[in-house]
């Protein structure tokens, strides 16, 4: 066999990350059909439909403490007594109020008719005490019309679109959906994603304890965080595992993948070395579309389809692999499921340390904000160090070539809004 010299090849220019993001989101199209979920089970799904109040929220004037509905005309000064003939406690409606008298009342029963002011029982005294109910009492304090009063409507009015289609339910989302009535939901369908490491240095942990790793075994970590993400994401996970770093093994495991899946999502083997099998393989099978983008860490990132499926092949590398889920696979994943936000936004804040090692690429530098409202750096920015993830709250999103001097105001995207 002839050993062929072949010469060195100009490098393609590596992709931007804003152009790589708009080519990749540019294939996301939203998966068809919705489904019908209880509004318990829909944390974190992205809402397929408008929710429109069909009832004003409160659906009457009420009380916000317990003390005694009365008019403020009735009132003459802090030793003014009023009759008090009917109690409304949560649950129960009262009736017009007679002038001169009050009503015992408590937090979220309907206010009276006639009454328009509630005066909190910390500043009443019962004067005389029927069965259970005080016959009259005294208001030591100058009610203000409308005072512990919400008023209906104030929180939603009837006909009001409360959530959007494309919302990513949060917990207070789905209190608000039952708030006017809705027990079910109908949302995106769950993206159907198949993931698999590749590595044949790789083991799981609790298969092999500590002390019994072959030299050059590492432990599988990507597949402990990919799998979390995309749950949370809402998909539903087939693990294939791990996939051994042989082009056949490799061309197999995507091929079963792609059949049942919306997504294959991959980690490692998508470099150039010859133990990197995932860019031929998807080459062969289907298409490559994306691959290698200008960020730091993450460049060696893939896009292709295979069939129907999409496939993004992620670096091996721990920090690679993580940063390019949260700034490329979430949006696109997000997209598929027709949310109307797809990246959050980033916030302005202080450096509180020195970065002269500007780099040509775009650069996801690991971070905490600091008690004094600046941001910390984690000492280690390798993309090997998982500890600089957990360490940090978030990620501070580097323009390429950019050095930062302490006192720079950077951009930061907290991982509170990328992890959720
Ligand atoms: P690769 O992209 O396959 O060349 O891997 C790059 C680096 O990431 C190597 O040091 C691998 O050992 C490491 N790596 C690959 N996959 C994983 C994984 N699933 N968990 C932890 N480290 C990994
Ligand atoms: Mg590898």
């Amino acid at each position: 066999m002839s050993i062929e010299y072949r010469p060195p090849t100009a490098r393609a220019p590596l992709k931007p990350l804003d152009q790589a993001l708009a080519e990749l989101l540019a294939h996301a199209l939203p998966l068809a059909g919705t489904q019908a979920v209880s509004t318990f089970d829909a944390d974190g799904r992205v809402l397929a439909q408008d929710l429109v109040a069909s009832l004003d929220v409160p659906a009457h004037d009420n009380s916000s403490m317990d003390g005694y509905a009365l008019r403020c005309a009735d009132w003459v000064d802090d030793t003014t007594v009023l009759q008090v003939n009917q109690r409304i406690p949560a649950g129960t409606v009262g009736y017009p109020l007679a002038p001169g008298s009050a009503a015992r009342i408590f937090t979220g029963a309907p206010i009276p008719p006639g009454a328009n002011a509630v005066v909190m029982q910390e500043f009443c005294t019962a004067v005389t005490a029927g069965e259970g109910t005080p016959a009259t009492v005294r208001i030591q304090s100058a009610p203000h019309p409308g005072q512990w009063i919400r008023r209906r409507g104030e929180d939603i009015a009837s006909g009001d679109v409360v959530l959007r289609q494309g919302t990513r339910l949060t917990p207070a989302a789905l209190g608000l959906a039952a708030s006017i009535g809705f027990g079910t939901l109908r949302v995106a369908p769950p993206v159907r994603v198949a993931l698999f490491s590749t590595g044949d240095e790789l083991v799981m942990p609790g298969e092999v304890l500590p002390d019994d790793m072959k030299p050059g075994a590492i432990y599988n970590s990507n597949r402990f965080f990919l799998r979390a993400l995309l749950v949370r994401l809402g998909c539903t996970v087939t693990d294939l595992g791990i996939v051994p770093d042989r082009l056949d093994a490799t061309m197999a495991a995507l091929e079963s993948a792609s059949r049942q899946h919306d997504l294959i999502l991959t980690s490692g083997g998508v470099s150039v070395g010859e133990e990197d099998h995932i860019k031929p393989a998807v080459q062969a099978l289907g298409e490559l579309n994306l691959w290698q983008i200008a960020i730091k860490p993450g460049k060696p990132f893939a896009y292709g389809k295979l069939g129907a499926a999409h496939f993004i092949g992620l670096p091996g590398n721990p920090v690679s692999s993580l940063v390019t889920f949260l700034v490329l696979v979430r949006p696109f994943i997000l997209k598929l499921q027709g949310a109307a936000v797809l990246a959050p936004e980033s916030i302005a804040l202080s450096a509180h340390f020195d970065w002269a090692r500007a780099d040509k690429r775009r650069e996801f530098l690991r971070a905490r904000q600091n008690a004094a409202g600046g941001l910390d750096l984690f000492g280690n920015q390798s993309s090997g160090v998982l500890t600089s993830a957990v360490w940090g709250d978030g990620l501070i999103d580097n323009p390429a070539g950019k050095t930062i001097a302490h006192g720079d105001v950077v951009r930061f995207i907290p991982f509170s809004s990328l992890l959720s």
